[in-house]
C-alpha cells in the first residue's frame, strides 16, 4: 500500500538501514533553511501541537510491519519538518519499540526545542538524537537557518549542552556549511570550540550534495566540509 507517514528504509552512513516516520504530515518546520531537500516551509512555527495524531503515524507503522519486510537497523523520526513540534513524540517512540524490539529509534532534530526541558525529556526517550547546528555567529544563522524570530543560535547551544549533560543515549552531531553564509573562520572556530567542550558520539561536517531551497545556496569546496 502507499504510506503518508512511513517511508524508506533508505541506506543511511550514520544509521544503516533507517525507516522514516514524518511526524508532521507537511512542511511545518521550526526553521526554513536555504538548503532544505524537502522544500519551503509553509508552517513556519517554534508551537507544539499534535500535527498528526501518533495512531496514524503508528497505523501504518504496524501496517508496514504486517507487510513481513525485513526489520531496518533503525527507526527514524523525522520527515518533512521538525519531528519535535508533534507533542505525540513520546508515544510515537514508546509505541514503535514495542512494535520493533531491539530496533533502536533515532531523532533528527534541528535543536530548537531544546531549551524546552519537557522536549529534552521526550528526546531522551530515543536511542540516539541527530541535531544539527549550522551556524553560532547569530547574524549566519539567521541566513543559513532562517529561524522563527526568537529562536537565537548561541540559546540552542546551551541546550544542546544541557541535553548532552543529561542524556546517556548516542548523540550525532550534523553541521552544514553553505559557501559564503556559515563557513566564516568565526563560525568555524566558535563550532570547533563547541565540538571540544561536548562528548558528542559522532560529528559530521557537510554541504550540500543536492540542490536546497535556495538556489543560490551553493556547497563549500571539500578541504572546508
Ligand atoms: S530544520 Fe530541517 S526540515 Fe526544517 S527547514 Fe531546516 S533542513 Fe528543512
Amino acid at each position: 500500500m502507499g504510506f503518508k507517514f512511513v517511508f524508506g528504509p533508505v541506506m543511511s552512513g550514520r544509521l544503516g538501514r533507517s525507516l522514516g516516520l514524518d511526524l508532521l504530515g507537511g512542511r511545518i518546520c521550526s526553521m526554513d533553511c536555504v538548503y532544505c531537500e524537502v522544500g519551503a516551509t509553509r508552517q513556519h512555527t517554534i508551537q507544539r501541537a499534535p500535527y498528526v495524531p501518533a495512531e496514524d503515524i503508528l497505523d501504518e507503522l504496524e501496517t508496514w510491519k504486517d507487510e513481513g519486510h525485513q526489520p531496518p537497523d533503525m527507526i527514524t523520526l523525522g520527515g518533512l519538518g521538525e519531528p519535535t513540534l508533534n507533542t505525540e513524540l513520546p508515544y510515537v517512540i514508546e509505541e514503535a519499540r514495542k512494535l520493533f524490539p531491539g530496533v533502536p529509534v533515532a531523532v533528527l532534530t534541528n535543536a530548537t526545542l531544546m531549551p524546552d526541558p519537557q522536549v529534552r525529556s521526550e528526546l531522551a526517550l530515543a536511542d540516539v538524537v541527530l541535531p544539527s547546528l549550522d551556524s553560532l555567529v547569530e547574524e549566519e544563522c539567521e541566513r543559513v537557518n532562517r529561524p522563527v524570530p526568537g529562536v537565537e543560535a548561541a540559546t540552542v547551544a546551551d541546550a544542546l549542552e544541557q541535553f548532552r549533560s543529561e542524556y546517556s543515549g548516542k548523540i550525532f552531531l550534523e553541521i552544514l556549511l553553505v559557501r559564503g553564509v556559515n563557513d566564516s573562520e568565526r563560525n568555524l572556530d566558535r563550532l570547533a570550540d563547541f565540538c571540544r567542550r561536548n562528548a558528542f558520539d559522532r560529528i559530521d561536517v557537510v554541504t550540500l550534495s543536492r540542490p536546497g531551497t535556495e538556489r543560490s545556496a551553493e556547497a563549500v569546496d571539500a578541504e572546508n566540509a
